[in-house]
C-alpha cells in the first residue's frame, strides 16, 4: 500500500461540499480584500485560542516580519532564536537589518534549549523568538523567565503548533505575540498562502493592523512604513470551514502518533518525546535514523514517502555566511539535521497505513543498520 507524505486531496474530499459553498459565496460577495470572512475568521480564531486579538496577513513569514516590525526591531538589534527551524524565522530578523543570534536546541525536544539562552543575551537583545517545532511547545515558562530578566518580549513562531498547548494554555497566547501560518501543508492550511499574528496587547494589535496595510489609518494617511500583507477573503472563507475541524484533526494526529509510538517500541526505534504538561499536535512525527539516505530510498521504493525538516541548520546557510558561524558551533542542531526523518502523519491516515510505514522503516533498519535496535540513535 502506497503511503503519501500528505494527502490534501483526501482532506478536501471529506469537506468538499462546505468548502465549495464557502468559496462560491465569497466569490459572489466580491469583497476580496479585508472582506467579511477575514473579520469573522479573526474573531473565530481568537475564540479558538482564547486570545484577545488576531491580525491576519499574507503568510506565516509575513506574520513573523510584522511581529518584529511592531516591536521596532531594526539595525543594530539582536534577536535570539534557534538555528534548527524553517528559514522564515531567521529571514524575518535579517530582513529588518537585525542580527539573528542562534542558540542550540535540546536534542530531546528539538526546541531551543532554554538553559543556554541566557548566555546569548546582550545589551542589544531586542526579543527572543522560540519555535514550537513539529507542534511540540518549547518550554515557555523558562524562556519567559529569561526574557523578563533581560527585559525583552518573547515572540512565538507557531507556524507548526496551532492548537498545541502548554499547561492548558494555547501556544501563540503565551508570549507577547504568536505567529501562525496557513500554508497548505500546515495543520490548518488554506488554498494558498496565509498567516496571522496573535496578541493579547491592544496597542500591538492596532499597530499590526496598520502595518499590514502600508502603515495607514485611516486609508492614505501613513503613520508607519508598513507592507502590503493581507489574508484574502476567499482564503478566510476556507479557513473558517477548516477551523471547525481543527481540534478533531489534531486529536486524530495524536491518536496516530500513539499508534506509531507503540509500533516503533516493538521495533526498538525511539519515539519522539513530548514534555510534561504539553499538548503536542504532531505537525511532524520525527524519528532519528542512521544511514538516512539509504533508509529513505528503501522506503521510497516501497512507496512510503518520508521527509527531512530540515537538512541544513540556519547558521550554515550560505546567505548567513556574514554572521561568521562555523560548523560545530551548534552540534545538537547539526546532528539533528543529519539524523531526523519525518514519517507521514495526517488525520486521514488509517492504522494499516501506519503499520505499513513502521514495517518498511523496520525492514530498512535491519537491512542497512544491522538490527533495528542498533539503528536507534539515542
Ligand atoms: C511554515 C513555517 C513558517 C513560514 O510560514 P509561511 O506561511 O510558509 O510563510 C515559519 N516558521 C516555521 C517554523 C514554519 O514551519
Amino acid at each position: 500500500m502506497a503511503v503519501p507524505f500528505l494527502d490534501l486531496k483526501a482532506q478536501y474530499a471529506s469537506i468538499k461540499g462546505e468548502i465549495d459553498e464557502a468559496v462560491m459565496k465569497a466569490l459572489a460577495g466580491c469583497q476580496f480584500i479585508m472582506g467579511p470572512n477575514v473579520a469573522a475568521f479573526e474573531k473565530e480564531l481568537a475564540e479558538f485560542l482564547g486570545a484577545a486579538h488576531v491580525v491576519t496577513c499574507a503568510s506565516g513569514s509575513d506574520a513573523l516580519l510584522l511581529a518584529l516590525m511592531a516591536l521596532g526591531v531594526g539595525r543594530g538589534d539582536e534577536v535570539i532564536t534557534t538555528p534548527f527551524t524553517f528559514f522564515a524565522t531567521c529571514g524575518a530578523i535579517a530582513r529588518l537589518g537585525a542580527t539573528p543570534v542562534f542558540c542550540d536546541i535540546d536534542p530531546a525536544t528539538y526546541n531551543i534549549d532554554h538553559r543556554r539562552i541566557e548566555t546569548h543575551v546582550t545589551e542589544y537583545t531586542k526579543a527572543i523568538l522560540p519555535v514550537h517545532l513539529y507542534g511540540l511547545p518549547a518550554d515557555m515558562g523558562k524562556i519567559s523567565a529569561v526574557a523578563s530578566a533581560a527585559g525583552v518580549p518573547v515572540v512565538e513562531d507557531c507556524a507548526q503548533s496551532l492548537g498545541a498547548s502548554l499547561s492548558g494554555r494555547m501556544t501563540a497566547t503565551i508570549g507577547a505575540m504568536g505567529c501562525v501560518s496557513f500554508f497548505p501543508s500546515k495543520n490548518l492550511g488554506c488554498a494558498g498562502d496565509g498567516g496571522a499574528v496573535v496578541t493579547g496587547d491592544a496597542a500591538l494589535a492596532e499597530k499590526l493592523g496598520m502595518l499590514r496595510v502600508h502603515g495607514a489609518k485611516p486609508k492614505y494617511f501613513h503613520k508607519y512604513v508598513g507592507i502590503n500583507s493581507r489574508l484574502d477573503d476567499v482564503q478566510a472563507a476556507i479557513l473558517r470551514v477548516k477551523l471547525r475541524r481543527l481540534s478533531e484533526w489534531n486529536r486524530r494526529r495524536r491518536q496516530i502518533a500513539e499508534t506509531y509510538d507503540g509500533l516503533l517500541a516493538q521495533a526498538g526505534i525511539a519515539a519522539p518525546q513530548t514534555a510534561e504538561g504539553s499538548g503536542h499536535i504532531y505537525h511532524q512525527y520525527v524519528v532519528r535514523v542512521k544511514n538516512r539516505d539509504a533508509v529513505m530510498d528503501f522506503m521510497k521504493k516501497k512507496e512510503i514517502q518520508t521527509g527531512i525538516y530540515y537538512p541544513l541548520a540556519m547558521h550554515m546557510q550560505e546567505c548567513f555566511a556574514y554572521l561568521e558561524y562555523s560548523k560545530g558551533d551548534f552540534p545538537e542542531s547539526e546532528k539533528a539535521c543529519e539524523e531526523i526523518l519525518s514519517l507521514p502523519i495526517y488525520p486521514e491516515m488509517t492504522r494499516e497505513m501506519v503499520e505499513e510505514v513502521v514495517s518498511a522503516l523496520d525492514a530498512a533498519n535491519r537491512k542497512f543498520n544491522g538490527t533495528a535496535r542498533a539503528a536507534t540513535v539515542k
